[in-house]
């Protein structure tokens, strides 16, 4: 018989550990340590790796994700047929420190506290190889660990990998800058073929996506705090017009808004108005002038000072219409920007992406116009569909990034090719993307920190937020 594989859906959050099918002894645990409800990313994640899906977690320290993995951890353990004489555990964490095992080690031990016969070994640098020796060959459920410590016992045939089924990789990034990769890559090839994998990360470095694109199957992805896309705050509009009419479309909507800002005695909205050429750009630019919306163009064709005159005018509300062409996306970091008008739509969702983000940045709310033809069929459609995602949960829908643009690539081959219903496979195929909305942050157990708003780089999308990108007109 054939099973279909359903890889796509993951659990929803299950905010309640009563809800959560724990074992008795757990839950007696979870009580004893006096967590009333689960944070939000226990919230997330405890139910999609007790489905046994891998995972990748963008957390930082503070949001309870020691408990989120350990959880399910013992509940796991606990599932295995018994350790006989000989074997080695049936989970292992990795961690860059001596000091974070410790910690992962001691909230770990509390949740099998009440299951008989229940141990942990940690196995770090620094302390008595002996003990651990022992300790390794007297039988563990679990072993939290540094990478060099533990391949050395693995050397040693002080423990095996023989029953290892689950795998934790906690502070990837760190443990990749302080050189572990090759430990971890050892012990990583080594498990038994049929194991869960789950991997965190406070940032997304293109080598940790590297090392989780190897080893992770179709992980579902977990963060916490705001997603890394500044769209969310931007309330995005589409409008289907015929090619001939966009100009008077345009010039008729922003005379409207110019209007209506007089009447309430206010400066008109600052709005990018972003063409597809530069020649378009300063027609726009000089027609928006003639019928009295003071407008600037941007764009690669006009000289360094010319452009950063453009730019100055613009900041200092000498002209409310910039009229740019896809250069201005990437570096333009002006404040108050309340309108992104695309005149002509990108030819790829991710600048679409960028382009929008112009808005709606540091908290504020923006709004963005997009006129249409029939020609902009994919990528309206990919709008639409990324709405309704973001409408869903889904605050990954706008990400950018390496991942991002493989999937976009998958999904215009296979449109090319008339299969449109692939394309929609192939999207939740590649996994699926949780984030804890902001409506859970009240539920944040610890440091503000823990939120992840301020993140420097929270995410896997992140460097293409980074805006540092070579624009092709040399800007
Ligand atoms: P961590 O991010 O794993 O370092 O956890 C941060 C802190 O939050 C630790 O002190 C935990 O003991 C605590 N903590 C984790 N989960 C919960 C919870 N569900 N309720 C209350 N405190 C928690």
């Amino acid at each position: 018989m054939e099973v279909p594989e359903n890889e796509a859906e993951a659990p929803s959050a299950i905010e309640s550990f009563e809800d959560m099918n724990l074992s008795k002894d757990i839950m007696m645990d979870i009580r004893h340590r006096e967590y009333d409800k689960p944070s939000p990313i226990q919230a997330q994640a405890i139910p999609v790796i007790l489905s046994g899906r891998d995972v990748l977690g963008c957390a930082e320290t503070g949001s309870g994700k020691t408990a989120a993995f350990s959880i399910p951890m013992v509940q796991h353990c606990l599932n295995q047929p018994p350790l006989r004489q000989g074997d080695g555990p049936f989970a292992i964490v990795m961690a860059p420190t001596r000091e974070l095992a410790q910690q992962i080690e001691a909230e770990g031990k509390t949740f099998s506290r009440s299951s008989k016969g229940f141990r942990t070994a940690i196995i770090v640098g620094g302390t008595n190889m002996y003990e651990q020796r022992s300790m390794l060959r007297g039988g563990v459920q679990i072993i939290v660990a540094t990478p060099g410590r533990l391949l050395d016992h693995l050397q040693q045939g002080n423990t095996n990998l023989a029953r290892v089924s689950f795998v934790v990789l906690d502070e990837a990034d760190r443990m990749l800058d302080m050189g572990f990769e090759p430990q971890i890559r050892e012990v990583l090839m080594n498990l038994p073929k049929r194991h869960q994998t789950l991997l965190f990360s406070a940032t997304m470095p293109s080598e940790v996506e590297a090392l989780a694109s190897e080893y992770l199957n179709k992980p579902v992805k977990v963060k916490v705090g705001q997603t890394s896309a500044p769209t969310a705050n931007v309330s995005q509009h589409l409008e289907k017009v015929v090619d001939g009419e966009k100009v008077n479309r345009l010039v008729a909507m922003l005379i409207g808004e110019k209007n209506e800002a007089t009447k309430l005695g206010s400066d008109m909205p600052m709005t990018v108005v972003f063409v597809e050429r530069k020649n378009r750009a300063d027609e726009i630019a000089e027609l928006l002038n003639a019928e009295g919306v003071p407008a600037a163009a941007l764009h690669g064709g006009r000289s360094q000072a010319e452009r950063e005159a453009a730019l100055q005018d613009y900041k200092e509300g000498r002209c409310s219409v910039l009229v740019a062409t896809d250069v201005a996306a990437r570096g333009l970091d002006v404040k108050g920007v309340a309108h992104v008008v695309n005149m002509d739509l990108p030819r790829n969702f991710e600048d679409y992406v960028h382009r929008i983000g112009r808005t709606g940045r540091a908290g504020m709310s923006g709004r963005s116009t997009s006129f249409y033809t029939d020609r902009d069929s994919f990528i309206v459609a990919q709008i639409k569909r990324a709405l309704m995602e973001l409408e869903a949960g889904n605050a990954f829908a706008f990400a950018t990034g390496k991942e991002a643009r493989a999937k976009e690539r998958e999904e215009a081959k296979a449109w090319r090719e008339g299969r449109q219903h692939q394309a929609a496979v192939l999207e939740t195929d590649s996994g699926v993307t949780i984030a804890v909305e902001d409506k859970f942050k009240h539920m944040m157990v610890s440091a503000p920190a823990a939120a992840g708003s301020a993140a420097p780089t929270a995410g896997v999308a992140d460097a293409a937020w980074s805006d540092d990108d070579e624009d092709e007109d040399g800007w």
